[in-house]
């Protein structure tokens, strides 16, 4: 097996289980894209094995820690089978649920993606890694779940390309096609995903807490559902009893899809939708002195790197400064930030600059985080990308 060498001092961040080792950690080691190498300290200590990433700046990311045998196909099998164990409760819902079946580096499989649909599953291997263990990979899965009716796989995705793997479209890897489009249900509400064309795999998954704490507290409210994506605040809050929800997105498929989900829960009427641009939306409701009871912001990834997250922590303020001066009092603001890059504490610095400037007092009234099967280790921090805040004008 290769092996690949840190430089003095630059194994402390494994030791800890930080899953990464980054090229300018390495010392000396080559290997093909995707194969599994010893890494070992400079004082020739073997500190675990990983995956091999030439083209990409993260290029091992560790598979086993210690000096224990190298991982092969069981072990790989073995933490598929693991993580699909941990969403039993989930599964066994059966119908129509969905979930996260296989959440990356949380849970221990970096690079691997896999979504389960109402008995579909979409996969994305993002790493080379992964692409290298996919067989391997669907092979466990279709071991462990048994009402399985096929697995699909998305490499649509761009940080494939830096993998220096193609990047494709929608195929097949195992079982039959699924439809254009799967319904799923979620916290009473029902969607149909479009596992094809939609995100990432086809809904947000990792908002289904932060839906469900939106819904609980919906009841009476107007409420502006900002990058609403296929309407799932919106849905949720509708079905919470809200009096009316303005849905807005830049795109004009996701927004279709949102009516077809409003139909679908009987919920149409005070069901709107607006196609534009939400930082514009909300100046324009501001300029026209509209206002709401409750506002959602949960806009796309500002921040990509550490690098961006000053630029990125403008726009949260920016958007964020807009939706509070547009809460009628009592009003509720549920606002997050799925920026690996941006911690908790960072966004919540920056949401009480917006209400500074906003001359307005907030409390928050809850925190919400990713879904439990979007599992973050604690030697990771950067898994828990997901954070939000439900605030209440005082
Ligand atoms: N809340 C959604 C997920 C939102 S994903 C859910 O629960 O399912 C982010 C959405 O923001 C995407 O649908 C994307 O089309 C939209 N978007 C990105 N930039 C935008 C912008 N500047 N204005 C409006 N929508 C935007």
């Amino acid at each position: 097996m290769k092996r690949v060498v840190l430089k003095p001092g630059r194994e402390r961040s494994l030791l800890r289980r930080h899953p990464w080792i980054y090229s300018g950690a390495v010392a000396s080691g080559d290997a093909g894209r995707g194969e599994t190498v010893e890494v070992v300290s400079s004082t020739g200590e073997t500190l675990g094995f990983g995956s091999f990433s030439p083209d990409s700046q993260i290029r091992v990311r560790m598979l086993s820690f210690g000096a224990a045998s190298a991982p092969g196909e069981a072990y790989v099998a073995s933490l598929v089978a693991d993580a699909v164990k941990r969403r039993e409760r989930r599964l066994a819902e059966g119908g129509t649920a969905a979930c996260r079946l296989v959440h990356a580096e949380g849970d221990g499989l970096p690079g691997v993606v896999a979504d389960w649909y109402a008995g579909w599953v979409v996969c994305q291997f993002t790493s080379a890694g992964a692409e290298r263990w996919k067989r391997t990979v669907v092979d466990a899965l279709a071991a462990a779940l048994p009402g399985l009716k096929g697995v699909a796989e998305r490499s649509d995705v761009e940080v494939r390309a830096r993998e220096g793997l193609p990047v494709g479209g929608f195929s097949i890897l195992s079982g039959g096609e699924p439809p254009d489009l799967v319904e799923i249900s979620e916290g009473g509400c029902r969607y149909l995903v479009d596992v094809r064309h939609g995100h990432k795999t086809g809904f947000y998954l990792d908002q289904r807490l932060a839906r469900a704490a939106v819904g609980a507290i919906a009841a009476g409210r107007e409420v502006l559902n900002c990058f609403s994506y296929t309407g799932g605040f919106g849905i949720a809050a509708m079905r919470g009893g809200a009096a009316s929800v303005v849905n807005v997105d830049a795109s004009a498929d996701a927004l279709a899809l949102a009516s077809r989900n409003a139909a679908l829960n009987e919920c149409e009427k005070g069901m709107s939708f607006e196609e534009g641009d939400v930082f514009k939306y909300l100046r324009k409701c501001r300029d026209m002195g509209r206002s709401f009871d409750m506002i959602v912001l949960d806009p796309p990834k500002f921040a990509e790197s550490k690098a961006q997250v000053m630029k990125a922590a403008r726009g949260y303020k920016d958007i964020n400064l807009l939706a509070m001066k547009l809460l009628r009092k009592g009003g509720v603001l549920a606002t997050f930030s799925c920026s690996g890059a941006m911690t908790p504490e960072l966004f919540q610095t920056i949401l009480a600059e917006a209400a500074a400037d906003a001359r307005r007092d907030f409390a928050i009234v809850e925190r919400t985080f990713q879904a439990e099967d979007h599992p973050a280790s604690l030697a990771f921090p950067d898994g828990l990308y997901l954070k939000g805040y439900i605030l209440a004008v005082r």
